[in-house]
């Protein structure tokens, strides 16, 4: 029989959300030598949820080898609290977000573009989605743990909501998207950023009426859609307004 060894973990903030129990100490038992970073996700938390790990006080990497009897404190990462960049086991993102979807998240996906994000989502197996979400430098986003356990993946985030409304909320207020949202800037339906275009241009393309009402219109270059601050803008700034202020 193999020797069994004992850790313990206790987790902080939003990773709790990935446990059922309110037990504040995780026991967890297991043989052979393993790293941190696998007891954690064998516990059930992403890798990528995970911003740094102290032990006896001391920051560890994910590829600490843990030992028998060990007592390690697993943080998600801070908004408010400036942690030094060498204890982080995840880099902090820098920069504009821009995220990946799951086919599942079609809806966020579609209001985070929006929103004026860049957001990719389709039908791909998960290899290539990971793939892209690190090509792209971007934020994986799944409601599916298992994915976001892949190792390749660097930045990346379960979504606790299942409402769509909710789920953009929660992302917002996790990646402090207000500061980066340039509403009306991007075409929902596939994900280019638009480009204005003379009112002439679009003569032939909105109907009559709406010719003469608006004078500014936007063009999407990939797919050609023609966008004016009609009544469907009129409902997306009421929508941020009423669920992002
Ligand atoms: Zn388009």
């Amino acid at each position: 029989m193999k020797y069994e060894k004992v850790a313990f973990f206790r987790f902080f903030g939003r990773l709790n959300d990935f446990f059922k129990d309110n037990e504040r100490v995780k026991v967890h038992r297991f043989t052979g030598f393993q790293t941190v970073k696998d007891r954690i996700e064998a516990l059930g938390v992403p890798h990528v949820e995970v911003s740094f790990i102290i032990l006896n006080g001391k920051p560890v990497s994910f590829d600490h080898m843990v030992n028998d009897g060990e007592f390690f404190c697993v943080y998600p990462e801070f908004q408010t609290i400036e942690i030094p960049s060498e204890w982080l086991v995840t880099p902090r993102y820098e920069g504009e977000p821009r995220f990946v979807l799951d086919i599942h998240l079609g809806k966020l996906a579609r209001f985070l573009r929006m929103l004026g994000f860049y957001a990719f989502f389709g039908e791909e197996e998960d290899e290539k989605l990971c793939r892209m979400a690190v090509k792209e430098n971007a934020i994986l986003l799944s409601r599916d743990v298992g994915l976001l356990k892949r190792k390749e993946l660097v930045f990346g985030y379960y979504v606790r909501n299942t409402a769509p409304k909710k789920q953009l909320v929660e992302v917002v207020e996790r990646y402090d998207l207000k500061r980066w949202m340039k509403p009306f800037t991007r075409c929902i339906e596939c994900n280019t950023e638009f480009e204005e275009v003379p009112k002439e241009s679009v003569k032939d393309r909105v109907p009559p009426k709406v010719y003469r009402i608006f004078n500014e219109f936007v063009r999407c270059p990939s797919c050609g859609r023609v966008y004016w601050k009609g009544s469907h803008y009129d409902h997306m700034v009421e929508f941020i307004e009423k669920n992002l202020n």
